[in-house]
């Protein structure tokens, strides 16, 4: 029943634009509607058949989270209580990881000959393009979807959509009319677009990218977005803050970005994009891939001096484009060759009709996150010159390796290896491929299932169960290499085991992960943020990874045996020198110094009780930012 809930409310924002919408129900857009003050005061939540559902029946729906009051009246049902309800749902997601953010850009140049990748109403539309390059980009995050797009002869000269939901939702790509005007009352021949996962601030839509800040002067009405995370975020708030004369509405780095830029384009002066890029990178410490689009049609695509994030673009004639993942330049037809991942601490500007590709902080080192190759990118894209599914290959073959060198599982007709679906995919047929056994897909996993209210289903563990399904036509009796490409907090791992033995009926299961144990958080970007949440670290005290260490942790998961791969392995994989990539999750070594601060402080926070979920939160504790 819930999955088929819908919600409509009234859009209050703009007043020239109040309607009512009928979207697929989210958590995240219930907490939108008790924001809006034009809302019906029952919040209009209500079935597909006309039925309303009440807060509390929601939060029932989503598993009530402790401590969340709910009032007999829907009605009173209070704000805060809202934002614990659905942070606990987002907390208990299924997939283990998330990455912050993915971003893209379009730009067809003035009075140039029309590209052939532009779409048919012709350049004055090229921001058409944006919501097909979101899709190709949504395993970035799952929570919104914006746009931002440029058109000189409209009153808004440039204007922003965003909401929360995936892609398709939020673009209503299933509802043809509705795209199609959607992107009529958009259209541009300029365009920034962002997909969001928060590890930074709430989830409602105030939150979702870009953030555009209306000004008269057009230099000083801009919109940017962005992809990573800073980590000295609070100092940078406390900076702002500490006149007195300031206020920051919400908390996420992002509003950060935003006031440090405006800071920078206020009096007289009219400094150019770069400009203003160069002196705000000053401030800023951690991953920062971004776009900016301004009201006279500047553009600007930068990537941090570091280049932890991914930033690819390309230009095929007249038309330019850029995006977290090359798989969406790909997409829009650019010709593999065009494609380039755009140099760390470097930018594209365009303005006036003039491109230019220049650098606007030093980049001493570079530390690509290592986990983009591993997990998160989408397997299709190729980034620093790197493919995604080699580097994935690779991984399988060093798992193979380190097999045949021990010997203890025996490789004969009953032994298989099965793939933990989607991203593991690569590695386990590599693997079974070097080892001359078959893969065979043993889990099947429920695509459907990320977003939606399941009766009945609550929390993490729950979840993981709904997500994927063994197959005993494959499993039993068989001795199982269960390949995954990373354990985080172990939560899916134990549900796997679970299930596969008492479903699938194994007879053992022996985990081997492509990837190094995960023994420090990750600041920049990526959704784990301190050290007792991880399963690794209770483990692996010092760094060694031993026999008996690895033998012990497979107990306590319930495997027959457990296989990491050494830290070494990762650069070998990716076809990159260590040093150019961020393992600073594997490793607890920081490419930048607030990333360490943040880390002395994580692992002081190891078992305290009442720590805050997030570390970085606690970094006002620390030296204000200079
Ligand atoms: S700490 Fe780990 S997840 Fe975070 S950027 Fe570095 S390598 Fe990536």
């Amino acid at each position: 029943m819930f999955a088929l809930i819908r919600v409509r409310w009234l859009v209050g924002l703009r007043p020239a634009r109040c309607a009512v919408k009928a979207r697929t129900v989210s958590s995240a857009r219930v907490r939108g509607t008790a924001r809006h003050d034009r809302v019906h005061p029952q919040l209009n939540l209500i079935s597909k058949a006309g039925h309303w559902l009440r807060c509390d029946q929601y939060l029932e729906a989503i598993g009530r989270p402790r401590g969340v009051e709910v009032s007999e009246s829907p009605a009173i049902l209070q704000r805060s209580s809202l934002r614990k309800a659905a942070r606990a749902h987002r907390i208990g997601g299924m997939s283990e990881l998330h990455d912050e953010c993915g971003i893209v850009a379009v730009y067809h140049l003035p009075a140039a000959p029309r590209s052939p990748l532009c779409p048919d109403p012709g350049p004055e539309q090229v921001s058409r393009l944006l919501p097909r390059m979101l899709l190709d980009i949504q395993n970035r995050g799952q929570l919104s979807a914006g746009i931002t797009t440029f058109h000189p002869d409209r009153d808004q000269l440039i204007d922003t959509y965003k909401e929360i939901g995936t892609v398709n939702e939020v673009f209503r790509l299933s509802h043809r009319a509705d795209a199609d005007r959607l992107m009529e009352e958009y259209a541009g021949r300029a365009g920034i677009g962002h997909v969001r996962y928060a590890t930074c601030g709430a989830d409602d839509r105030s939150y979702a990218q870009p953030f555009e800040r209306h000004h008269l002067q057009k230099n000083k009405w801009f919109s940017f977005a962005f992809n990573g995370q800073l980590a000295n975020y609070q100092q940078l708030r406390q900076r702002l803050l500490s006149d007195g004369d300031h206020h920051l509405a919400r908390e996420t780095d992002t509003e950060i970005i935003m006031h440090e830029i405006s800071r920078e384009l206020s009096g007289d002066r009219r400094p150019e994009p770069i400009e203003v890029v160069r002196n705000v990178a000053q401030r800023f410490d951690g991953a920062y891939s971004m776009v900016f689009l301004n009201a006279r049609g500047e553009m600007l695509v930068a990537r941090d001096p570091l280049g932890i994030k991914p930033l690819c673009y390309a230009f095929d004639g007249s038309l330019f484009a850029a995006a977290s993942e090359s798989v969406a330049l790909l997409n829009l037809g650019f010709a593999a060759e065009n494609i380039k991942s755009l140099a760390p601490g470097h930018a594209i500007t365009i303005v006036d009709g003039q491109v230019h590709i220049e650098s606007f902080a030093a980049s001493p080192r570079r530390a690509h996150c290592f986990f983009e190759w591993i997990y998160f990118a989408n397997v299709a894209s190729t980034l620093d010159n790197r493919s995604v599914y080699l580097s994935r290959t690779a991984l399988g073959a060093e798992l193979a390796r380190l097999e045949v060198a021990d010997g203890r599982v025996p490789l004969d007709k009953d032994t298989i290896v099965v793939p933990v679906p989607d991203t593991s995919k690569a590695a386990a047929d590599s693997m079974a491929y070097e080892l001359g056994i078959p893969a065979r897909e043993g889990l099947i996993r429920n695509r459907y299932t990320g977003r939606t209210f399941i009766e009945g289903v609550s929390g993490r563990r729950k979840k993981a169960e709904t997500k994927y399904t063994p197959l005993r036509e494959v499993l039993e009796g068989k001795r199982i290499f269960l390949v995954e490409d990373s354990i985080v907090r172990s939560t899916t791992m134990r549900v796997l085991l679970d299930r596969i033995r008492a479903l699938g009926k194994a007879r053992e299961i022996h985990v081997r992960v492509a990837c190094p144990p995960i023994v420090a958080p990750c600041f920049y970007g990526i959704d784990m943020s301190r050290v007792d949440e991880l399963f690794a670290p209770a483990f692996v005290k010092d760094g060694t990874l031993t026999e008996a260490i690895q033998a012990e942790m497979a107990r306590n998961l319930g495997a027959d045996s457990l296989r990491y791969l050494p830290v070494a392995s990762v650069a070998r994989a990716i076809n990159l020198p260590a040093a150019e990539l961020c393992q600073a999750c594997l490793t607890g070594e920081y490419p930048t110094p607030c990333g360490q601060q943040l880390y002395q402080l994580a692992l002081a926070d190891i078992g305290q009780q009442g720590a805050t979920p997030r570390t970085y939160e606690r970094l006002r504790d620390l030296a204000p930012a200079t």
